[in-house]
């Protein structure tokens, strides 16, 4: 029977960041992924690489590119003339960015010598797993320590049952051949709203259905409230409080049967994507006697520092609480086996940064002001407007906003909020702060080169205080 100091199940982004590590830290290191690519061979990096970060980015970058010829290069001068969007070329090019990624772990783990297993795992009993390969026999593995990162599926509803290229989740709104004329979204969640905006791009009708009243509850409420204005100034046609009951395929495209406040309606569009949410996937993970417990969501239950009910065994990423995000899951790997190797680490979860990559993009770190609100803590708001900041002028990006939350008392950041250009790339600067326990004076008191968006950052933490500069003040102090 084969024996390694680390097993993980599970090569997502939480997956392999963890058996790369434990590689790295000198672990015999096995890593089992079930996961066949479109070229129906193994492929690594799970949903965030094949099905999921990278491939939305790809198409996300590539319907900005065509926006920004078709509507806004004219205003720099340039004159593109005739446009024309080639869908199976950008198709073609987002899978090669994932070829390419996935061959990149692929290398990571050959050079750091973590041993590479296709297949499916199962867990049993006494840390042993069950390798069952693509093609042959299973065998049983046995490791010291074992990391579960299965991660996460699609959520599918009742009333809109998937079809072949019609109803379609996520995976499938990236492989559309063409540009739907019509297009019909459940859900204008994070994902609902970046396959929304590719497609709607490109010139789809975009119509995006969402049961709740709320647009993005989870975002602070200034940022959703001037989101939703841009989006639909770029006629993406959300409507709230609408809840999807039923979905029938004719001829004539999908015939979408939903209510809102006014009773039942219809819809009839050519594609329906279905976003959702994800749910964690366990499905044949675990054998009866595993000793790995889930909690009443269905997610595996582990502690603080990822440990599941069953003695050296882990779980982290999508399967476990917390956000179904990439980094997240990445840290928890990283955490778990550096801590098997006796290092101290810990995931910080009130500094997980969140981005929704439309334009302008969302990104957030920290509590947003409804949540200070219902803590009843005493805090502070900064805010700057891009439109003021040279640097997005000048690129004709001067929509959106940074806002900046500290402590009354204390002045500690306690959350930022940005709706704005390279919004993804801006939040790392608060995300750094809020690790180290910046005041907003401190970012205040730090130099930004200049003309720069993150400007912007630095406006808003002056805010704090009210000594922002490109900021009418009168109080003379
Ligand atoms: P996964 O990436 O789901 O990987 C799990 C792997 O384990 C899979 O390959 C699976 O086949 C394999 N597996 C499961 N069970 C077994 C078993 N029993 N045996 C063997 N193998 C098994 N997150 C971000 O942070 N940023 C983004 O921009 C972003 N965009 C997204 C866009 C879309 C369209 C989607 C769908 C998701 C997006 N996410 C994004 C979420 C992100 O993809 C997930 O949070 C991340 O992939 C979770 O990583 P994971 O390693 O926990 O699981
Ligand atoms: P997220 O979990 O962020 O991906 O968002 C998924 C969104 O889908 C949530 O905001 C849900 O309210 C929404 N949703 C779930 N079921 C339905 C439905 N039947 N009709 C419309 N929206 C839905």
């Amino acid at each position: 029977m084969a024996k390694y100091d680390v097993i993980v199940i599970g090569a997502g982004p939480s997956g392999y960041a963890a058996a790369i590590r434990a590689a790295q830290l000198g672990m015999n290191t096995a890593c089992v992924d079930k996961s066949l690519g479109k070229d129906g061979r193994p492929t690594l990096g799970g949903t965030c690489l094949n099905w999921g970060c990278i491939p939305s980015k790809a198409l996300l970058d590539a319907s900005h590119k065509y926006v920004e010829a078709k509507e806004n290069f004219v205003d720099f001068g340039i004159d593109v003339g005739e446009l024309s969007m080639d869908v199976p070329r950008m198709i073609a090019q987002k899978d090669a960015v994932v070829d390419r990624l996935t061959g990149g772990i692929a290398g990571l783990f050959q050079g750091n010598g973590v041993t590479q297993l296709s297949g499916r795992g199962k867990l049993l009993a006494g840390r042993r797993v069950e390798f069952t390969p693509h093609e042959g026999a299973a065998e049983i593995l046995e490791a010291d320590h074992v990391v579960l990162a299965p991660g996460s599926v699609p959520v599918e509803i009742p009333p809109t049952p998937l079809t072949d290229d019609v109803i379609v989740d996520s995976t499938g709104a990236l492989e559309f051949e063409s540009v739907p004329s019509r297009l019909g979204v459940i859900g204008a969640g994070v994902i609902g709203l970046e396959l929304g905006s590719v497609w709607g791009r490109l010139g789809s009708d975009v119509v995006i259905l969402e049961a709740l009243e709320d647009f993005l509850p989870v975002a602070d409420p200034r940022i959703a409230r001037d989101a939703l204005r841009e989006f639909g100034k770029q006629g993406l046609d959300i409507r709230l409080g609408t809840r999807v009951i039923g979905a029938e395929v004719t001829d004539a495209g999908v015939a979408v049967a939903y209510q809102d406040k006014d009773g039942g309606k219809s819809l009839t569009v050519d594609k329906l994507i279905v976003a959702v949410g994800r749910v964690p996937y366990t499905e044949g993970l675990l054998a009866p006697d595993s000793g790995v417990n889930l909690d009443e969501r269905g997610f595996l239950y582990v502690d603080d520092l990822c440990a599941t009910d069953a003695p050296e065994v882990y779980a982290i990423g999508d399967v476990v609480r917390g956000p179904m995000l990439a980094h997240k899951g990445m840290e928890e790997g990283v955490m778990v086996v550096e801590r098997i190797a006796g290092h101290k680490p810990l995931v910080n979860y009130d500094c997980v940064p969140s981005v929704i990559y439309t334009h302008p993009e969302i990104a957030w770190v920290g509590k947003t002001e409804q949540e200070l609100k219902a803590d009843g803590d005493a805090y502070r708001v900064g805010s700057f407007a891009f439109a003021a900041t040279g640097r997005a002028l000048a690129g004709n990006e001067g929509v959106g906003l940074v806002k900046l939350l500290a402590d009354a008392e204390t002045d500690r950041i306690l959350g930022v909020h940005i709706l704005g250009p390279q919004a993804s790339e801006l939040i790392a600067q608060a995300v750094i702060a809020m690790e180290f326990g910046a005041s907003a004076e401190d970012l205040g008191l730090t130099m930004f080169a200049h003309p720069t968006l993150s400007e912007a950052v630095h406006e808003a933490a002056l805010g704090i205080s009210g000594n922002a500069i490109h900021m009418v003040n009168r109080r003379k102090t």
